[in-house]
């Protein structure tokens, strides 16, 4: 499908209450949607959401006059070609937008195939996912994990049968906090916790140590996020699995975790990576590792769902949960641009069904943006 135009919208919002982790207040959620239009009509959509107002820059000034009159049936040499543009930016903001622009050539061109991108990319190997929930967030007044028991019933009650709260405050209230949430949900639900970069190498140990009796999956991304050296200190010493990626954008940044050993659970994410093609690139490294890949997803819509098709794409590994990995991530906050098209809650097994629709199996008009545009940019015939 000739790509004909490209629309960015700027969408964002501020969450209510403010979303606390280990690092940051989250006062404010912005994201870059684009869409890319084909000659027939037809759309695709693709999404940044860490630095979206950079990569909106970046797609206008060297991607677009890239992909403008090109095929999305060519999206292998168009992700070589974004890619030569990158000059030093490998790890940050341009490569999100070579992402966003990746995920929208993915969908338009199994739309113009009537097939979903899992189909297109090979065909997924399973239909459904572990869904878990992502939250609940640190209280921004008060005692940090006080809310947290009420919060988990109402995930339990909506259905999650894997939960990851935010932790990271002190290694003494961590374990207090995870202790009492094992004892809350029985030995049945998958807990892990999220660290959001928040420990030095001792505390992250320490606080690895004190949670041992919640029986977590996993410990996400205790330490600054280029911390290679770190990571290895701290995935030798806890006795639970490490994971962590979602900030690795190179594939030899993720080369160089692997080879280090740091993580037993690696999550990049389709919006910093490169999109489907750069996490399949990224998924194939962890394949020569042994080591599972969860794709890391907290934005809208369009990068839940591409993130189900990479998902039904990927190697599946026992790591002790209710279903082998991967598991889907699911924001469990009030989160609108998530929520556009229906709920994103599990159905009553835990798990939420791969769409096999064509793309990555949304309709999304526009006009339902709306409400939270910021700003927004039309190139070509769009
Ligand atoms: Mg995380």
């Amino acid at each position: 499908m000739r790509v004909v135009g490209i629309r960015g919208f700027l969408v964002g919002f501020a969450p209510d209450p403010a979303l606390g982790n280990a690092s940051a207040v989250i006062r404010r959620r912005d994201f870059l949607l684009l869409q890319l239009i084909g000659e027939d009509g037809s759309a695709g959509w693709g999404e940044v959401f860490a630095s979206p107002f950079a990569a909106s820059a970046f797609v206008r000034a060297r991607l677009a006059p890239l992909i403008l009159g090109r095929s999305s049936r060519d999206l292998g040499r168009l992700y070589h070609d974004m890619v030569a543009t990158l000059g030093y930016d490998r790890r940050g903001a341009a490569m999100m937008a070579i992402s966003a622009v990746d995920m929208a050539l993915h969908d338009l061109a199994a739309r113009s195939q009537g097939m979903s991108v899992a189909q297109m990319l090979g065909g997924g190997l399973r239909d459904r996912l572990l869904a878990y929930a992502s939250g609940p967030f640190i209280a921004e007044r008060g005692a940090p994990y006080d809310a947290y028991p009420r919060e988990v019933e109402a995930l339990l009650r909506r259905g999650f049968r894997a939960i990851k709260p935010r932790v990271g405050i002190a290694p003494r209230q961590d374990g207090l906090a995870m202790r009492a949430m094992r004892r809350q949900v029985g030995p049945d639900i998958a807990l892990m916790v999220d660290i959001n970069q928040g420990y030095t190498v001792g505390a992250a140990i320490e606080s690895a140590r004190r949670m041992e009796e919640a029986e977590l999956l996993w410990i996400e991304e205790p330490l600054q996020p280029e911390d290679v050296g770190g990571y290895r200190q701290v995935a030798r010493a806890a006795r639970c699995a490490i994971a962590g990626g979602e900030a690795l954008a190179s594939l030899a940044a993720f080369r160089d975790f692997l080879q280090a050993q740091t993580f037993s659970v690696l999550q990049p994410d389709l919006t910093v990576c490169g999109g489907f093609t750069g996490l399949r690139r990224v998924a194939a490294l962890a394949d020569a590792f042994d080591v599972p890949v969860i794709p890391h997803v907290f934005g809208t819509t369009v990068n839940a769902h591409a993130a189900l098709q990479a998902a039904a794409l990927l190697t599946a590994r026992r790591g002790g949960g209710p279903m082998p990995y991967p598991f889907i991530e699911i924001d469990a906050t009030p989160n609108p641009l998530l929520t556009l098209l229906g709920p994103m809650d599990p159905r009553s097994d835990g798990t939420i069904a791969v769409p096999d629709a064509p793309g990555i199996g949304i309709d999304l008009d526009p006009q339902r943006l709306e409400p939270w545009i910021t700003d927004h940019w039309r190139l070509g015939a769009a």
